[in-house]
């Protein structure tokens, strides 16, 4: 049999969709969103952590398809909010909210927290299930600070406050090279990478 394997990607976000794509390429599996797998299943992320709702996406994608099924959650924690929005992060003020607003509201919730108390972080969990019950999670984060001004037109939600001190810019200001090599899910899904080529080595004959 020589049926190239699938690997179904729990996202509708074409964005996403081509970093995945870019990343996991090489896998040998041929990677395809719910809708390119004809997967049209109502999943509920009611999850408490990143990791939940991860897995609960992948498992229902596993278990619809019948194919090794991948799906990430991520979201930004502001230490001086206590790790607010978190896994809210999406719905956090409204989904329908613009970011210029939430980016606003967190710059002003800060008021006043000086410098080395405006820790934040994004936070990527990747899982994957396979169609033999085997799961992983790997969590990866992208460190930084909220900056005092919304800054940078590339990227997208809470980008433009995120300041990165290493570069002096907002994850927003640097190129999608730069932030892919950096970022909480470009690390996430290269580790995913080769925990999967590990597990295919180990079973494939
Ligand atoms: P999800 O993983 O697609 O559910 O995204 C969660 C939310 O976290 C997004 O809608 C953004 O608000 C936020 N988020 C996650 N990653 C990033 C990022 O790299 N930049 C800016 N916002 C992000």
């Amino acid at each position: 049999m020589s049926d190239t394997k699938k690997l179904i990607f729990a996202t509708e976000n074409p964005g996403k969709l081509r970093e995945i794509k870019a990343i996991l390429g090489d896998l040998g599996y041929e990677i395809l969103s719910m809708k390119e797998a004809g997967i049209d299943i109502e999943i509920v992320e009611d999850g408490e952590t990143f990791q939940d709702n991860a897995l609960i996406k992948a498992k229902a994608v596993c278990k619809a398809s019948g194919h090794l099924a991948l799906a990430d959650d991520s979201g930004l924690e502001v230490d001086a909010m206590d790790k607010a929005p978190g896994v809210y992060s999406a719905r956090w003020m409204g989904r329908d909210t613009s970011y210029d607003v939430k980016n606003q509201a967190i710059i002003d919730n800060l008021k006043g927290v000086p410098d080395e108390e405006r820790t934040a972080r994004f936070v990527c969990a990747c899982a994957a299930v396979f169609p033999s019950g085997d799961e992983f999670v790997i969590t990866q984060t992208m460190e930084g600070r909220i900056g005092y001004e919304i800054a940078g037109a590339n990227g997208f939600g809470y980008d433009p406050i995120f300041y990165l001190p290493e570069y002096g810019k907002t994850s927003a200001e640097i190129s999608p090279e730069e932030k892919n090599a950096i970022s909480h899910r470009g690390k996430a899904l290269r580790k995913m990478a080769e925990m999967i080529k590990k597990v295919d080595g180990l079973t494939e004959e």
